[in-house]
């Protein structure tokens, strides 16, 4: 599955023999942070010399260029810093490449002196598919999980990130578990009586939720935006809370699937359909809207899988701007992946580049399933799964605005055929 692609890691080792006359002192094992990590991770060992029952006591931590960034004295073998997470005891935070050393210190060294061994590991920063649900509700307005419960069961779904979009407040935005490794991005739903939109990325995109008129919903737009927020229009066509305010406003992109696949979904594809064909590039997102244990709505059904350069905040969203995005009905579903030349899902392929093959990866597909490709003449193509698991085809994007792919499945339960995947398109300009 897409999920699998690796990030790249690399590693150091370090040895350093402390003598009995180093005994009280602070020892620093220095060593180069590489560019471009996401998380750092540091063991150590340490081997006393001389008689057997001879003991050596060393402290650990560590400092960057500015600062000691954690200790944990003699209490931890090994410990993990990240951008946004880190082992109790040290500090999370962005990894500025340069001269960094891990610290020691010499409690108690034996006679003949000891060996420590230091192992570092890099996670770097490795472009790959992250998942999650944009669209989820606690506590803190109608919904009956608490954050930590929605973190535990996307944890359990081998997801990657959640927002939890409150209604009109930003109470969970600073209330946000830290013990668990789902990333969480600030979300709240901007919950007016003329439909709903999601600020994402902002802890606190608006002062005041109250509108009577489109100029206090752009002006709440305009606030949210400079606070950092990336604006989404949610179940726009919903039968109850459709968006009945200006679609010309300002946003970032569309939840054109909410919760599971229904007409009001269906009614939302098609308006972004138009929207493609007449040449905008809207971004489509999904979001779960989940808010209690139910038959039907749970999380990350649609899931929202992003092409980040990162597993943060910034990384996510600056995805979800570069319709970067692929929506599948579950974190398990099938996934369609496709690229023309170095461009892929979202990119625009510029006027200069001749080839306009687009190469089609299919995966987690079951027997019966519709793949349909669709231009701004409408369907391209549609073909059916005959096996289960993967395809691979191409499909010429000559003369055409943009190619996204749609994966149909039946699903029981419904008796009927649903969205199973649905991707963001493949843009061209003209070529020459
Ligand atoms: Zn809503
Ligand atoms: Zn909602």
């Amino acid at each position: 599955m897409a999920e699998q692609q690796a990030q790249r890691r690399s590693s150091a080792v370090f040895k350093r023999l402390i003598e009995r006359s180093e005994q009280s002192a602070y020892i620093e094992i220095p060593f180069t942070m590489p560019e471009h990590v996401e998380e750092v991770y540091v063991r150590y060992e340490v081997e006393p010399h001389g008689v057997e029952d001879s003991k050596a006591v060393i402290d650990l931590g560590i400092r960057d260029a500015a600062r000691v960034r954690g200790w944990s004295g003699g209490a931890r073998k090994e410990f993990r810093i990240g951008l946004i997470k880190a082992t109790p005891g040290y500090l999370p935070g962005p990894l500025a490449p340069g001269e960094w050393a891990v610290l020691h210190n010499a409690y108690k060294v034996p006679e003949e002196g000891c060996t420590v061994k230091v192992e570092i590991d890099y996670a770097h920063k490795t472009p790959r598919w992250l998942k999650g649900d944009l669209h989820t509700h606690s506590i803190h307005s109608d919904g009956t999980y608490s954050l930590q419960e929605n973190a535990a069961i996307m944890e359990s779904l081998g997801c990657d990130f959640i927002a939890m979009t409150d209604h009109n407040t930003i109470s969970q935005n600073v209330a946000y578990p830290r013990e668990t490794s789902i990333l969480m991005i600030p979300g709240t739903e901007f919950t007016t009586n003329f439909g709903h939109s999601n600020f994402l990325g902002a802890i606190d995109p608006m002062d005041d939720f109250r509108v009577t008129d489109l100029s206090d919903v752009r002006e709440i737009f305009r606030v949210a935006r400079e606070r950092g927020a990336k604006i989404v229009l949610n179940h726009p066509h919903c039968d109850y809370c459709p968006w009945e305010w200006d679609f010309g406003l300002d946003y970032d992109g569309v939840e054109i699937w909410n919760g599971p696949w229904t007409d009001r979904n269906g009614r939302a594809l098609a308006w972004w359909q138009e929207q493609l064909a007449a040449g905008n590039h809207v971004v489509a997102v999904g979001g779960s809207d989940v808010h209690r244990p139910d038959r039907y709505v749970k999380h990350a059904m649609p899931c929202v899988w992003v092409w980040a350069e990162e597993k943060t905040v910034q990384g996510v969203l600056g995805g979800v701007e570069r319709g970067h995005v692929v929506i599948t009905y579950a974190p398990d579903g099938p996934f369609a992946q496709m690229s023309c030349g170095d461009y892929g899902i979202g990119d625009t392929v510029p006027s200069g580049q001749s080839s306009r093959e687009v190469a089609v990866q299919l995966e987690g597909l079951l027997a019966g399933d519709v793949i349909r490709f669709y231009s701004e003449r409408g369907m391209e193509q549609e073909i059916s799964a005959v096996s289960d698991g993967e395809l691979r085809l191409t499909i010429s994007g000559e003369d055409r605005l943009f190619i996204r792919t749609e994966i149909w499945r039946y699903f029981e339960q419904a008796d009927r055929m649903l969205m199973a995947a649905l991707t963001n398109p493949i843009y061209f300009n003209a070529s020459m």
